[in-house]
């Protein structure tokens, strides 16, 4: 099994450490033929891409397509959830913008409403210390991430079940009716060997990518291939990966 394409990779635009070009060069040295630069959306409030850095980053993927034209080169957003109607940290006007849009589960994020935090943010802290409180805290988080998968035009969910619980079993069903691709995320581990398992009852598309942060990770998915291997996922279900 080869990788073809890195789909999830950060640049010195939110926290990594590499520009949108070393990204790029380090991939064709892989032998990729895809690469999407995926930055984290503009609501967290540590790492996210200020809102007009997006333009920027958008003429530069342009350029960077036209001077490395045997690679394909996309431009994303690692979005947020940031309210449990489903919101997330894409405005209607931005969308243009990007290629490809995925969603994903992270802290640090500024919710939409005092309501958002308390039902959402505070629920999943305290579910890390009151086990009491985790079936309502993974209710919550699934039913959000299916109100997003409903509402916005999102190609991949990013590390599903990493950072908060969610019911994998309705968050696969959902994505297969939606055809929206599931991660398994070499660098977070998830989907976990389990959750993949699980989210193989039904007809659903998987992306095995690096997440990467730094240079030395572009490519780098050993730890996701082998729970391919393990899921024994058949190849045609995985969208960057071919046979050798
Ligand atoms: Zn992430
Ligand atoms: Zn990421």
């Amino acid at each position: 099994m080869r990788l073809t394409g890195d789909l999830h990779t950060h640049t010195t635009y939110s926290h990594g450490k590499a520009t949108i070009e070393d990204n790029i060069k380090k991939a064709i040295e892989k032998g990729l033929e895809k690469i999407v630069i995926s930055d984290h959306g503009s609501g967290h409030f540590l790492y996210g891409v200020k809102r007009a850095h997006w333009i920027e980053m958008r003429n530069m993927v342009n350029d960077m397509r036209k001077k490395y034209p045997n690679i394909e080169i996309l431009l994303g957003v690692e979005a947020n959830i940031v309210g449990v109607n489903g919101d997330i940290d894409v405005k209607d006007d931005e969308i243009h913008l990007y290629d490809v849009i995925y969603v994903g589960y992270h802290y640090g994020i500024i919710p939409h409403s005092i309501g958002d935090f308390f039902n959402f943010y505070l629920l999943n802290g305290l579910a890390k210390v009151f086990s009491g409180l985790k079936k309502r805290a993974t209710q919550i988080n699934t039913e959000a991430l299916i109100k997003a998968m409903d509402q916005h035009p999102i190609f991949m969910i990013t590390h599903p079940g990493a950072k908060v619980p969610v019911d994998i079993d309705k968050i696969a069903k959902k994505a297969a009716e939606k055809n929206i691709v599931l991660e398994i995320n070499a660098h977070h581990g998830h989907l976990t060997r389990d959750d993949i398992k699980i989210a193989q009852k039904y007809n659903v598309k998987f992306a095995v990518n690096s997440d990467s942060h730094d240079l030395d990770s572009i490519g780098s998915v050993d730890k996701g291939l082998e729970s391919i291997e393990y899921a024994s996922i058949p190849i045609e279900n995985i969208i960057n990966v071919r046979e050798e």
